[in-house]
Formats: structure tokens, sequence, C-alpha cells
């Protein structure tokens, strides 16, 4: 079972639990650490002989286009993360598409490869966004991974499957949601980012074991550079929750994803997203006769 694994490329200062204490406009005099932190993610891909998806915001490639190159040309994919972190919901149709062109744009032209892999900022598509699918599948994209189907304080479109789905009547645009499993009867995130720190790291084994055994599917996974990154700038006026959320076992993350790497076999977002196509199910949202709970498992 080829599971697929992706890095999300943001520095330390871009994250969304800090964006109510850290302006936008101070981005450009805070220390980057995203490129050498990158580095350390390649060098560990690159000892378990794995290749992922690397998605990345504009305003990084735009600043470090060089690092861009070196993950293309190790084998990895480059995807989208859009171009500063605005997450979907903040944005109308038109700015979605302004932003989704201009870092397209500046990833295809430091990586000489083509862009078909979008992650919203903060997995922020959700019933808010009834345009954001559609517009990536007028513009070609061949995957999202922009949903995670359970309710959770920050982001979640609960309700929505599980595994592959294609959002748009008339588009092969498969939608393919970071992991989830079923734990006493109740979707739990399973796929990465602060549950796969916090947890131990035996919850995440078991996980991925269920959905690649028992459901047969794949898993899907994701971590940012900063997370493997100890020595980071403390953000001390953040509120508490944010700062557990975002400081908690970053000197364990690399040894845990040692660990993951070898446990399971990874690949890159598009192979699995073309794996899963023949099993994705056709869901069109919004559908004004469909509610959320008509579909929730
Ligand atoms: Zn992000």
């Amino acid at each position: 079972m080829l599971n697929a694994i992706s890095v999300d490329i943001e520095d330390w200062f871009q994250v969304g639990a800090f964006e109510t204490v850290i302006a936008r406009d101070s981005w450009d005099t805070r220390e980057s650490r995203v490129a050498r932190n990158s580095e350390a993610v390649l060098a560990l891909f690159a000892e378990a002989d794995v290749r992922a998806t690397f998605f990345i915001l504009g305003w990084v490639a735009e600043r470090h286009p060089s690092l861009i190159r070196r993950i293309a040309e190790a084998g990895h994919e480059i995807a989208s993360h859009g171009y500063d972190h605005a997450r979907v919901f903040t944005l109308d149709a038109k700015r979605f598409e302004q932003d989704l062109n201009k870092t397209r744009k500046i990833l295809e032209d430091a990586s000489g490869q083509k862009v078909t892999g979008y992650r919203a900022p903060s997995f922020s598509i959700d019933r808010r966004t009834p345009w954001a699918h559609p517009i990536l599948a007028e513009q070609g994209y061949a995957y999202s991974s922009s949903v995670v189907p359970i309710a959770h304080d920050h982001y979640g479109w609960q309700g929505t499957p599980r595994f592959a789905w294609r959002p748009v009547k008339g588009s092969e645009l498969i939608e393919l949601p970071v992991t989830t499993a079923i734990l006493g009867g109740r979707r739990v995130a399973a796929g990465g980012g602060g549950f796969f720190r916090v947890l131990p790291y035996g919850f995440s084994r078991w996980a991925i074991r269920q959905v690649n055994r028992a459901e047969g599917r794949p898993a899907v996974f994701y971590f940012h550079p900063w997370e493997v990154d100890p020595q980071q700038p403390r953000v001390g006026h953040a509120p508490l929750r944010s700062r557990f959320r975002h400081y908690t076992g970053l000197a364990r993350m690399a040894d845990k994803l040692r660990g993951l790497v070898q446990d399971f076999r990874w690949g890159r977002m598009d192979l699995v997203a073309h794996r899963e196509a023949a099993r994705a199910e056709d869901l069109y949202l919004p559908d004004p006769d469909l509610s959320a709970a008509d579909i929730a498992a």
C-alpha cells in the first residue's frame, strides 16, 4: 500500500496559530529558518529513499528559489499552498483565483515542474467556499488536499468523505483528505500536524495500519519544516493553547518521522491521487438537497 506524505512549506512565523500576534507586514523582518529546516526534511527523505509532495507558499518560493529547485531535483512533487497563507474562506472567488495564479507561476518558474496539486492554508476549504473546488477544476488542478472531514475549532468540513472524492461535476478533480481514523465510533484526526507531535507515535502507527489493512485505503500524512526545529524563536505573547500546539514535541519530531517513514511505504500525492481516481466517489457540494448530516459516516 502506497501512502502519501506531504510537507507544507512555510516559516515558523507564518502559521495559522500565530496569525493574531504576528503581523503579516512584519514577516520580512523575522529570522527565516524555512530553507535550513526544509534541507533537514530533504535529508530525512533521502535517507529513507522517499519521494514526497511539498505544498509551498508562493511567498517562500519567491525568496528561496534555489530551495524550490533542489526539492524538485530530488524527485519530489512541487505543489501549491497559496501565496501568503490567507485562508480560503477569507477570500472571495476572484481573489482566490488570483492567489492561485500568482503562486503557480512562481512555483513553476522556480522548479520547472508543472503544478497540479493544491493544499489550502489551514485546510480552509469548507462549506463557506462553494466556489473553491470549481475554480481548482477550471484551472486544471488534478487534486486538492484541503478538506479535513471532521469538526475542529480552526478547520473542518464535517460529514465530507474520509477518502478520495470528486467535488465538481464533469471534472476529474479529486479531493484527497488528510487521514482520519475511527476511534470509538468517532472520526479522529490521524494524518499529522499537532496530533502527531503531541500523541505517542504508537497512535499514528495504529491509525495508519487500520486505514491500510482494515479499510484498504492509503493514508495521507502532512507535517511542516518548523516542526523539526526545536531551536526556533519562541512567540511568548501568543495564546497558551497556540503555544502548546506549536511547541509540544518538537525535540522528538525528527525521530518520530524516521520511524514513520520506515514503518510504511510513502510516495507523492499526485501518484496516490492518480491511484485513488478509480475509487473516488462523486459528491457534488453544495447540493441543496444534501446536508452534511445525510452523508456523515
Ligand atoms: Zn500551512
